[in-house]
């Protein structure tokens, strides 16, 4: 199998990722938190991260 995993949390949709990003800010509040969704390239699901989102082309 040469399907890769990644170690940080999946989401399977976009939507979820964003879910799911929402309820991290409500508990850290502000901070160090996740600030955007990504889809990966290595497994093709959605994580987040907390780099803000670059401008997209
Ligand atoms: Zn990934």
């Amino acid at each position: 199998m040469s399907r890769r995993r990644c170690r940080k949390r999946t989401y399977f949709t976009e939507l979820r990722a964003m879910i799911a990003l929402i309820e991290v800010q409500k508990r850290r509040g502000t901070g160090k938190a996740e600030q955007s969704v990504y889809r990966c390239p290595t497994c093709r699901n959605w994580h987040l991260t907390s780099q803000a989102q670059r401008a997209r082309p």
